[in-house]
């Protein structure tokens, strides 16, 4: 693209937008610098957290704002500090747009940008330093980002079906490979939706002995069966099956976002030493009580875990491309945005709307 060509997108212009009133216009993406790839947006994926800026359901958006962070589209211009990429390049963008990179960060020197604690920007909603501008997503015709949070897309991965895994995807495939899903490993994935079928996906490809898909109701038995999963669980309709269950599993990967979530009963599918790890974040951030006894009587361990890192990133998207992975992935056009949020927050997608120019 031409260095002045303007940059049009979806701008949320306040809470309402969340209801399906985002409004087509023009946005000032962040000032250009030659660490920066200028991206043709083809594909963007719709995440939850899309609607949670929209609506300003963690903290207050700093409106006018553009939500997308699962882009997937062509190099158009790179700048010329950039190594590894060039114009023309099919590349995708996820969460993160940018860290503070300084070699004496402890996050950032280690390949854990995901971390950094001095300046972490999101690829919608943040704020540059000084006067560099605003974070911009993929509900767009173009994305500005750091070449470090740029990443190729390999040959065989389908445009649609990488965008959604630049977010949703990478959420639960880092937890799982950090805490050792694989061989010998039983896991369990809470949540059957857009992220949770994904960690069905990775849990199987990265080879756990056993895959248990837990949702509340037994409705999606038949499709997290047919995703890969060995078992399902639903907490509302079996009965019995905190017991029937009760230390089965090594790890838990937990993606709902429920205040409310049954979190002690979970905690007790975990083996003596298990891990379970929440991705999901209630509004507020407020999860359950956990009872201290909960923890000690089986050793247990309970954490989080935020996106992935870069070189994750790369690993994931290798993984999917070389186990030819295929995510249940839904095609809308850019122009029905509007529509395709509106769905996506009445828990129509199965499992992930994909936007498409
Ligand atoms: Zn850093
Ligand atoms: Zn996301």
């Amino acid at each position: 693209m031409a260095a002045n060509d303007k940059f049009e997108g979806w701008l949320g212009l306040d809470k309402e937008s969340v209801k399906g009133n985002m409004q087509w216009g023009e946005f000032e993406p962040k000032k250009w610098s030659e660490d920066d790839v200028d991206i043709e947006v083809s594909h963007c994926g719709i995440c939850g957290s899309d609607l949670h800026m929209l609506s300003s359901g963690w903290s207050q958006t700093p409106y006018p704002c553009v939500v997308g962070h699962e882009i997937v589209g062509k190099a158009v211009r790179v700048g010329s500090n950039v190594k590894d990429i060039t114009v023309g390049d099919r590349v995708g963008v996820g969460a993160q747009a940018r860290s503070c990179l300084k070699p004496d960060c402890e996050e950032c020197s280690t390949h854990q940008e995901n971390y950094c604690g001095n300046g972490n920007i999101s690829t919608y909603g943040g704020v540059y330093p000084g006067d560099e501008g605003k974070s911009y997503g993929g509900y767009a015709k173009h994305n500005r980002t750091h070449n470090r949070f740029v990443f190729k897309i390999p040959e065989g991965l389908d445009s649609a079906d990488a965008a959604p895994m630049l977010c949703g995807g990478i959420t639960v495939f880092s937890p799982l490979k950090r805490h050792g899903a694989g061989p010998g490993k039983k896991v369990g994935i809470v949540g059957v939706g857009g992220l949770g079928h994904f960690a069905v996906l990775f849990a199987r490809a990265l080879g756990a002995d056993k895959v248990v898909a837990i949702s509340r109701k037994a409705s999606k038995r038949d499709e997290a069966i047919k995703l890969g999963a060995d078992e399902y669980i639903a907490t509302d309709d079996d009965k019995d099956w905190e017991k029937n269950n009760k230390r089965s599993l090594d790890l838990i990967v937990s993606t709902v976002s429920s205040a409310k979530m049954p979190l002690t009963s979970y905690l007790g599918l975990l083996r003596v030493h298990g891990t379970y790890i929440q991705v999901g974040a209630p509004d507020g951030g407020e999860l359950p009580p956990v009872n201290a006894f909960t923890l000690l009587a089986s050793g247990i361990k309970l954490g989080g875990s935020g996106i992935g890192s870069p070189d994750e990133i790369k690993e994931m998207l290798q993984l999917a491309a070389d186990q030819k992975i295929k995510p249940w992935v839904q095609k809308r056009p850019m122009k029905e945005a509007n529509a395709a949020i509106v769905d996506m927050e009445a828990g129509k997608a199965r499992f992930r709307y994909v936007l498409e120019n």
